[in-house]
């Protein structure tokens, strides 16, 4: 099998999201994309805005029915700061004979060096690198670079938008819309 991961903070799963898990399924012919939502973010000095299960609630909903799409609780399991290496030895001590691709976004790869044992995370994944708007991907520093539909959106603007109560339409599934309003997150409902 080939297994592709792509981990974030999902605060919230947006649109954007939606769209590269799928366009990179497809891509790289995926037989299972593993969504990991990460406990603490290794180099976001604030935590999260959402609560976990709150996070991991709203990815359900917008992976609903999407077939080969899995959110994977490891790293919210673990608890404490997220460090892709360790997920990445939990997922292979699961998955022993399967290939694994680490799929990261333009703007995260620019750390990369400064990422816990990244030359053991080579060892363990190939690194599959998407294109995101208004970021340029450094090709050398990337196995793999793969262009996905540009949807310039973030979590943080989203975050933003709602917390001013500006309009976040077509910016996240309508479920998770629905479920941020009905439990206030994010400023909402103020
Ligand atoms: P934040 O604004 O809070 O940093 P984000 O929108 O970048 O959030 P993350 O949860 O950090 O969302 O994203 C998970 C992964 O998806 C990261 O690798 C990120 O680079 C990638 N990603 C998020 N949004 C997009 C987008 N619009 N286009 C391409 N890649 C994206």
């Amino acid at each position: 099998m080939h297994i592709g991961i792509l981990g974030g903070s999902f605060d919230p799963v947006h649109i954007g999201h939606v769209v590269i898990a799928r366009s990179i399924s497809e891509h790289l012919g995926l037989d299972r994309l593993l969504v990991v939502p990460t406990a603490l973010h290794p180099f976001k000095t604030d935590g999260p805005a959402a609560s976990a299960a709150d996070r991991v609630r709203m990815l359900e909903l917008a992976f609903a029915g999407l077939d080969g799409i899995e959110i994977d609780t490891t790293e919210i399991r673990r608890g404490g700061i997220s460090f892709t290496v360790d997920t990445l030895r939990d997922i292979r001590s699961r998955f022993p004979g399967d290939k694994l691709s680490l799929i990261v976004g333009a703007d995260t790869v620019d750390d990369f060096e400064k990422w816990k044992d990244h030359s053991v995370l080579v060892e363990l994944a190939d690194v599959v690198v998407m294109t995101r708007p208004n970021e340029e991907t450094e090709k050398s520093s990337a196995r793999h670079v793969v262009d996905v539909p540009p949807f310039d959106v973030s979590a943080t603007e989203i975050r933003a938008r709602l917390e001013s109560g500006a309009s976040v339409e077509g910016l996240l599934p309508p479920d998770v819309l629905e479920f941020i309003r009905g439990r206030r997150l994010y400023g909402t409902g103020v």
